[in-house]
């Protein structure tokens, strides 16, 4: 039996390992945000052997024999602490037999299979060449269902990398979920199809200046509560956000002049994903809590700001004047109801990160399908262009006219992430629940919206998701705020309020 004191002093060992461990994940975060924004080309290579170094001091402190025994010590005399001690002692757990669990030969493996596959597949697109793609593709496949086989506790192999994504969630309930969102959401894209009202996206394709749309970004992000003071937005190829702990979390986006829902919505996106984080409570600075739970939740909270939010009649409402006067030649004679349906326009098309609300989930699903069977060994990778393309007819009505457009348009799979794309639809299903709640204990929200204030949502949301950072499991907190299990149920009635009206094909 262990005392009271020797209980604490544990404790004391378990606060100061997750500190250093924070400290090395946030300077590996910084390097890689560098790495992908301002890094002089040349220091390439120099860059890849610093975050290697980081990585491996990092991998050794968490499967050193000390943290061994820590862990194991502390399991036993958990119960006397309280729920953020027991849920950054669980967090240093998984962490320390995730790292364990897999021999170090194939963690060797698997990264050179990464660099290899993400640079097989870049070209690969480029060329429309999926046969160049497939040998590396095969062998990312076997040797993630090997680290799955390591990781599994008794679970089937994609489940266990899933879990890795989205603790406590399982390939069969994300079926049981995505089952009855797939026949909704065909069923109202039926009758979109055969609606009479036509929307077209025309208006935002005129020409906007990047310099000005950075400053309506900046300037609608500070409203929605994003601080500069403890963030930045910059550019990069591929827009992200990359948090260096809760006072330094950094978001950047890229511009298109000649689109401007590029910018526009993806830096009120990343917003959401930063304010989650900057949000986090200060007390869980330098513990391994000090971050969002889950990928699907951090979804949930930039999707909620970018759609539920952004793109709705409320949010114009209040930010048309200023767009309109910042682009009086591309606005000249356009309408606020105007732009906000150009902004909510349906179109069932081939690629994933430029679907609209609606369609959205339905991309997830078909590669959700195609990755549990790649991992299962039902399908082969040499069949993956051709089940693609079935189920990109069948859900989305559209024939796929080359693997580029097709199965080769998102870089996961190229970098050895199976598991991950579930995430993406259980965060638009959350942000639909968490923002369910928010209006019941907001009952103002929209005028609040309609008027620019958004702060009483930030404020519910901050106290309720954000300050919590990873003390609660995903599941758990979306039970905790919303009362409910994950449901597909609010985002179906989402749907069908907001485009069956704008459609005129309510049911
Ligand atoms: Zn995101």
């Amino acid at each position: 039996m262990t005392d009271r004191s020797e209980a604490a002093s544990l404790l004391a060992q378990a606060r100061e390992l997750g500190a250093v461990l924070s400290d090395l994940n946030q300077v590996s975060g910084l390097l890689g945000w560098d790495q992908q924004t301002l890094m002089p080309q040349g220091a390439a290579s120099q860059r890849g052997n610093q975050i290697a170094t980081v990585q491996t001091l990092l991998h050794d402190m968490i499967t050193s024999p000390k943290t061994a025994s820590l862990v194991r010590a502390l399991t036993e005399v958990q119960d006397q602490f309280g729920h953020t001690d027991r849920a950054m002692i669980r967090e240093l757990r998984r962490e320390h037999e995730r790292a364990t669990r897999i021999p170090a030969r194939l963690v060797v493996e698997l990264a050179h299979a990464q660099s290899e596959g993400v640079e097989v597949w870049t070209k690969a697109r480029a060329d429309n060449d999926f046969a160049s793609f497939a040998p590396i593709l095969r062998r990312l496949v076997a040797l993630s269902r090997e680290r799955a086989e390591h990781l599994s506790d008794g679970q089937e192999p994609y489940d266990a990398l899933h879990d890795e994504f989205e603790p406590g969630s399982t390939s069969a309930r994300v079926q049981a979920v995505f089952e009855p969102l797939r026949v909704a959401t065909m069923s109202l894209l039926d009758r979109i199809r055969g609606s009479e009202v036509r929307l077209d996206d025309a208006v935002l394709r005129r020409t906007y200046r990047a310099e000005l749309q950075e400053k309506f970004g900046r300037e609608q992000s500070v409203r929605f509560g994003f601080d500069y003071s403890r963030g930045r937005l910059d550019r990069s190829v591929h827009p992200f956000a990359e948090a260096i702990g809760r006072d330094d979390v950094r978001i950047t986006t890229r511009y298109d002049e000649n689109f401007l829902s590029t910018a526009l919505y993806g830096i009120l996106h990343e917003t959401g994903h930063g304010l989650y984080e900057q949000g986090v409570a200060p007390e869980l600075r330098r513990t391994l809590l000090e971050e969002g739970t889950s990928m699907a939740v951090h979804e949930s909270q930039s999707r909620l700001w970018e759609n539920l939010v952004g793109r709705s009649e409320d949010f114009w409402h209040g930010a048309w004047p200023r767009l309109a006067e910042l682009f009086p030649d591309a606005l000249d004679g356009v309408t606020r109801d105007a732009f906000v349906r150009a902004s909510n326009v349906v179109r069932p098309d081939l690629i994933r990160v430029e679907a609209d609300e609606v369609t959205y989930n339905l991309h997830i699903m078909i590669r959700f399908e195609l990755e549990r069977d790649l991992i299962s060994g039902k399908l082969d990778v040499a069949d993956l262009p051709e089940a693609w393309n079935t189920l990109y007819l069948e859900y989305l009505g559209v024939e796929v006219p080359d693997d580029a457009r097709g199965c080769l348009q998102d870089v996961h799979w190229a970098a050895g992430l199976f598991g991950y794309f579930p995430s993406y639809a259980i965060g638009n299903l959350m942000s639909v629940q968490f923002m369910q709640a928010a209006r019941a204990a907001l009952p103002d929200l929209s005028e609040q919206i309609r008027a620019g204030e958004f702060s009483p949502l930030r404020d519910w949301l901050a106290s309720n998701i954000y300050r919590h950072g990873k003390t609660h499991e995903p599941l758990e907190l979306l039970e905790r705020v919303t009362g409910k299990g994950l449901d597909a149920g609010p985002y179906i009635s989402y749907l069908e309020e907001k485009f069956g009206t704008l459609y005129g094909v309510k049911t």
